[in-house]
């Protein structure tokens, strides 16, 4: 109702404009137009960007140059390569704390995946130096190991094994001496930078009580983090998955060194809940103790391991019908299994009910980690779509979890897990200014694992964008070839 029109007197005079356009042209010709918005080397436009730490998840432009991210915005930016996010998840890339695949292969099914960094924690390395030397500069995506009681054990016990043990190191007890060079060696990987101390004492179960209490002192003198895949598994009494948290709470408790369960529901199976609330007991008490699971109902490790040693049905709770051979994709017999104990190799086993991989899927102590690894095409579907699965399958149709919630587990929880040890991880698993440009642009309508136990070396689909240090790892959903920007992630040097 009350609309003017401004009076002809009161607009600037042309000669006026014509003088300011002159200024402006003038002042971008010598490079100091005050106006002037910076260009960055990446600019990623209109995605819904998700950081579980501040919990911002909004409509944002984002600005990366020289690897980190320079400038978060609601407002456009200009960028020499620009990626349009419309519909697009814009999270912090997946950092993956149980990644056995350590290999060209490996990264390229993780990239796939949005995993921006993958660690060795569980397993680890005997030679953390030369474990890091062999990827400098050659890495997907980033990489890192733990210093691991298992290849220790292999090298002091002199046993034939090399991912796991098949003799001495499995079967036999430690003596003194061979205890303190086992100390030494995990002491000198430490040294050189290892993220933290890796157990497999299923694996190594002639190691006594006493020789991983003497493990986890090593590791409290750096408040090194322990990964630990505990001693037993499932229910039945007295040798099952609680007396065998029990075993590494105690340790935790007793010498200070922080405690990471791995894979917790391979572990508890039906126990798992159980499991769960012994962590939480234990961290309302202070403890600094952490778990993860990955979104599967089947584990996979080498059949001629203890874990398949007599009493292995009742254990697990399974029979030879439940297990299924990776070479072949066959279901067992009685014969088949006798058969293949004696060659060796890797074995599926279908014994994690559905409804508990979707309480430890669910649960906000878990962070999410794959396990996985593929040789050769061969192995467990997790070590491909464990991420995309968890997001279209649990988050996306069973709705057993937020998005921000599975971005958390996936992101800022395992970044926060290692900071101590490693502090360049305070800058990753976050969008913020000034973090490492590790992103994952997914659609979330979309994003799906495709990877079966029978055909694992499939990619995830719905993985758009994967930038690793602001560098495209994966573009429009391709694999991008010829580029090596993964760094290690390692504690520093304390030689
Ligand atoms: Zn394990």
């Amino acid at each position: 109702m009350n609309n003017r029109i401004a009076p002809e007197g009161r607009r600037a005079p042309v000669w006026l404009c014509c003088v300011l356009i002159a200024l402006i042209v003038l002042f971008q010709g010598v490079g100091v137009a005050p106006a002037a918005a910076p260009e960055y080397e990446v600019v990623i436009l209109n995605g819904r960007v998700i950081d579980p730490e501040s919990k911002l998840d909004a409509i944002r432009n984002i600005g990366i140059s020289n690897g980190t991210i320079q400038a978060i915005s609601a407002t456009s930016l200009r960028g020499r390569t620009t990626i349009l996010a419309t519909g697009l998840v814009v999270s912090p890339g997946f950092i993956d704390l149980h990644s056995h695949g350590q290999d060209e292969e490996n990264y390229r099914f993780k990239a796939m995946d949005g995993v921006t960094t993958a660690l060795e924690l569980e397993v680890g390395t005997g030679n953390t130096a030369a474990w890091y030397a062999e990827r400098e500069g050659k890495a997907l995506v980033n990489y890192g190991a733990s210093i691991g009681h298992i290849p220790v054990r292999i090298a002091v016990m002199h046993d034939p094994g090399t991912f796991l043990p098949r003799g001495d190191a499995a079967h036999k007890a430690a003596s003194e001496s061979e205890i303190e060079e086992m100390k030494r060696q995990i002491e000198q990987g430490l040294k050189q930078g290892a993220l933290g101390v890796g157990f497999g004492i299923n694996y190594t179960a002639a190691a006594s009580h006493w020789e991983i209490l003497e493990m986890f002192r090593v590791a409290a003198k750096r408040r090194a983090p322990c990964f630990v895949h505990m001693r037993y598994a499932g229910l039945k009494e007295p040798t099952n998955s609680i007396r065998a948290l029990e075993e590494v709470l105690a340790a935790n408790a007793m010498t200070g060194a922080p405690l990471h369960v791995v894979h917790i529901s391979s572990m508890g199976l039906r126990a798992t809940p159980l499991l769960l609330q012994m962590i939480s007991e234990a961290q309302s008490h202070g403890l600094d103790v952490t778990t993860e699971c990955y979104p599967y109902t089947a584990t996979q490790t080498n059949i001629e391991s203890a874990i398949y040693d007599e009493g292995w049905q009742e254990a697990l709770g399974i029979d030879y019908k439940d297990l299924q051979w990776v070479q072949t994709g066959e279901r067992l017999t009685e014969e088949s299994f006798a058969r293949y104990r004696k060659t060796g190799g890797s074995v599926i086993g279908h014994a994690i009910p559905e409804d508990i991989a979707r309480i430890a899927v669910a649960s906000p102590l878990t962070m999410i980690a794959s396990d996985g690894g593929l040789q050769n095409g061969k192995g467990h579907p997790r070590g491909s779509g464990t991420y995309a699965r968890v997001l279209g399958r649990y988050v996306r149709e069973l709705k057993a979890l937020t998005l921000m919630d599975a971005l958390r587990k996936m992101t800022v929880m395992p970044a926060q897990r290692l900071e101590r040890i490693a502090p360049m991880m305070k800058n990753k698993g976050r969008i913020r200014v000034g973090a490492d440009a590790d992103l994952t642009v997914f659609d979330p309508a979309f994003v799906i694992d495709k990877s079966t136990f029978e055909e694992p070396a499939k990619y995830s689909e719905g993985i758009k964008h994967v930038l690793v240090g602001g560098v495209f790892v994966v573009k429009d959903g391709k694999l991008q070839l010829g580029v090596a920007p993964g760094r290690a992630v390692r504690a520093p040097d304390t030689k």
